[in-house]
């Protein structure tokens, strides 16, 4: 495909993704303006970004420090990047002063090292903490169990900001089987708020499989990659619609 048509690809994925984004916020009596896209550009190179920017998308993920240390640099200043991949201790000084929310913190000891870290470096990270809600054995996170007992340690730290949960439900292919790990991860926030007396207002929840049951189920982030960028994606939907 030549540059014009990629950049109508993106822009027509992107308008599609906020309608059904929209729809799916009705859904749950709430408004596309409580649910935030972040598109998932790992993997895809500057150019790439570059084109969704056309569309007005400013908030972007990545997975891999490497990855981020090339692309950012090479983007407009005014983008925000969450960090979405695996936490590691020995690249925390480097990922902190990167990125505005991290999705992926899952044990506290990490959470203590990052605060270490950011006390030195003056920083005050925002974070989600992961949950592997459906306790598979191949996810990263906490176990609710272990969370709810490693929630006032990691509340009292002094820099590192808990704003809310973060999950990945199974691969299906029915995504309405996703549902019930959605609404448990939603219940679980809710218990922890209740429980600690903060909000804990971000659900961080849903990918390209499994985004509109997230957002019925209560979402405020959506994590999305393959329905943003690739072409496929776009065709399916476009013979879906034309039936
Ligand atoms: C890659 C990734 C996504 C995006 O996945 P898609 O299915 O391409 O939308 C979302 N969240 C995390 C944590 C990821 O690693």
């Amino acid at each position: 495909m030549n540059i014009k048509s990629v950049v109508s690809m993106l822009s027509q994925n992107i308008s599609s993704v906020r309608e059904k984004i929209a729809a799916a916020a009705k859904r749950s009596a709430r408004s596309a303006a409580d649910v935030e896209l972040v598109v998932v550009s790992k993997k895809r190179s500057a150019e790439e970004i570059r084109e969704v920017l056309e569309s007005g998308v400013t908030l972007f993920a990545e997975s891999r420090l490497q990855e981020a240390l090339e692309k950012i640099p090479l983007l407009p200043s005014r983008l925000h990047w969450h960090f979405i991949g695996h936490l590691q201790k020995n690249k925390l000084r480097k990922l902190l002063p990167l990125f505005e929310l991290f999705h992926g913190l899952d044990n506290l000891e990490l959470a203590q090292s990052m605060n270490r870290v950011a006390e030195e470096l003056g920083l005050f990270p925002r974070v989600l903490l992961e949950v592997n809600i459906a306790g598979e054995s191949t996810k990263y996170g906490f176990s609710p169990r272990i969370l709810e007992c490693s929630l006032e340690k990691l509340l009292s730290l002094s820099r590192v900001q808990v704003e809310g949960l973060m999950t990945m439900a199974p691969l299906t292919k029915d995504p309405e089987q996703t549902r019930p790990f959605f609404q448990q991860l939603r219940l679980l926030r809710d218990q922890l708020a209740q429980r600690a007396g903060i909000p804990l207002s971000v659900l961080s929840m849903g990918m390209s499989q499994d985004y509109e049951v997230a957002i019925e189920e209560g979402a405020t982030l959506v994590r999305l990659g393959t329905a943003i960028f690739q072409e496929e994606h776009h065709r399916v939907e476009m013979e879906q619609e034309r039936r």
